[in-house]
């Protein structure tokens, strides 16, 4: 999830309810002894991977030259071709790694994607060396074990097993490893190889394992999240103007008063409930997870999305809320320039996460709407940049679903919209067909991405390894 645009970026997925309101989940598998595993030197070498990529620093200022480095070397060392190995981008430290492994060519390649970079790291908020993989009660921690390194390292192990044991893919098997899926901006990996080296990310078919996850309470794995679209980003200012003057001569046209007013009407404002049939799954599948009275809810707007009462009792659950509908929070306020003056200019900043079918028209005719107040400008400071939801192809759904019950027997896959952002809304824009899927399980509640002491268990690591494996031989068998 990206820094700069989608600091808040949370996969509604990966957060869905509370812990709380797990306590009412029905029974599912545990993770056992019995879940399937890789081979010992597979573990050995996913984790080394792990420890090489945590170990460099490729947050935005460094970059991710090093990171590119080291695993084209590993590819090359194990018989991948220079051909095969491509290793560019836009500036000498934001490069981007592509790695195919022939087919037979029977169908369009197979691509898995993730990023190689990640966020800035406090030192001092951490208990540990944040670039520096540390084994600890159970967890790799260190920056990147959860976004999303551990996913460049298993799909990594993972090809380089396939190439040591002769596999020939029937479609070709491709990795592609980002830059700057964080920061956005002007050397995004995914939005530069588009534009510029597209043949060699062409696919039928992207998996991107960042934006998906496997989810997990004490243990027990509950569900196998299925990325098919996300909310758009989108940032919007209100400014207010007013003639100032002495503040022991107070006018009506109060900048800071109106400004008020206007976000005062627009906090009480909630966009309409519509339920795409992402959206619609998501609520089925999750409502058995919650309590029985968010569980009501749910059924009354799956029967009736204009059911306000239902949508009311689900706002205090943050992450339902926000598959129902776009939201438009207040973030940032400022105005006035003196204590004893009254102020000449206010402004807000208003953050909307939209409904991935939102009309960029109809957002800027909502305000007006709402607001009602011509002395209220609202611009555009981040326009929406949309992209489709991805249709649920049965057949690549199947698969996943039977990958997920090899690992972990009775496991759902749930389509589900992620309320932040990632790298599918430039594959999706080009046409390709994107998932989010990821085989790492997180426990309800300990998403660390992009925080302190981030970690990925040890055991949901090397279980990962294992359901990627599986699922790119899947994948890649023709259909
Ligand atoms: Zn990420």
């Amino acid at each position: 999830m990206t820094l700069i645009r989608r600091v808040l970026a949370v996969s509604a997925a990966l957060a869905l309810v509370s812990s709380t309101a797990l306590a009412a989940a029905p029974a599912a598998p545990a993770a056992s002894a019995a879940t399937p595993r890789s081979p010992a030197a597979s573990d050995a070498l996913a984790r080394e991977i792990l420890a090489e990529l945590v170990g460099l620093d490729t947050t935005h200022a460094v970059g991710s030259a090093k990171a590119t480095a080291a695993l084209a070397a590993r590819f090359h060392a194990a018989g991948f071709p220079d051909g095969d190995v491509y290793v560019g981008g836009p500036k000498p430290d934001k490069m981007n790694i592509v790695v195919r492994l022939h087919g037979r060519g029977r169908g369009e390649p197979v691509l898995f994607n993730a990023h190689l970079d990640v966020v800035e790291a406090v030192r001092d908020t951490w208990s540990v060396e944040p670039f520096r993989l540390t084994e600890k009660d159970g967890y790799f921690y260190g920056r990147g074990t959860q976004d999303v390194k551990e996913e460049v390292a298993l799909l990594s192990a993972n090809l380089l097993r396939l190439k040591r044991e002769g596999y020939v893919p029937d479609r070709d098997l491709i990795l592609f490893f980002n830059v700057d899926e964080e920061a956005g901006g002007d050397a995004n990996g995914v939005e530069w190889m588009l534009a510029n080296h597209r043949p060699l990310i062409e696919a039928g078919l992207v998996i991107n394992q960042d934006a998906g996850k496997v989810h997990a309470q004490g243990g027990r794995i509950l569900w196998n999240s299925l990325q098919t679209s996300e909310k758009v980003y989108a940032t919007y200012t209100l400014a207010t103007t007013g003639s100032g003057g002495h503040s022991s001569l107070p006018t009506r046209d109060n900048a800071i008063g109106r400004l008020a007013r206007a976000l005062a009407r627009l906090d009480a404002y909630q966009f309409p409930v519509r339920l795409g049939p992402t959206t619609r799954r998501y609520l089925e599948a999750s409502r058995a997870y919650v309590p029985a009275a968010e569980a009501a809810a749910i059924d009354a707007i799956l029967k009736d999305p204009a059911d306000r009462a239902a949508a009311e009792r689900l706002r205090d659950s943050p992450m339902l809320n926000a598959q129902l509908h776009s939201t438009c929070p207040a973030t940032v306020v400022a105005g006035g320039q003196s204590e004893s003056a009254l102020p000449m200019r206010a402004q807000a900043t208003i953050q909307c996460r939209l409904l991935p079918d939102e009309k960029p028209e109809e957002v800027l005719a909502t305000f007006a709407r709402v607001i009602d107040d011509a002395g209220v400008q609202v611009s555009v400071d981040w326009p929406p940049l949309g992209s489709p939801e991805a249709v649920l192809d049965p057949a690549v759904v199947g698969t996943i679903e039977r990958v997920t019950t090899s690992m972990w027997p009775g496991v759902p896959v749930v389509p589900a919209m992620s309320s932040g952002a990632s790298d599918n809304v430039y594959f999706r824009r080009a046409g390709l067909k994107t998932y989010g899927v990821s085989g790492t399980a997180i426990e309800e509640g300990d998403s660390r991405a992009h925080g302190r002491d981030e970690r990925v268990g040890v055991t949901a690591f090397y279980e990962s390894l294992e359901f990627s494996y599986r699922l790119m031989k899947a994948l890649a068998a023709a259909r």
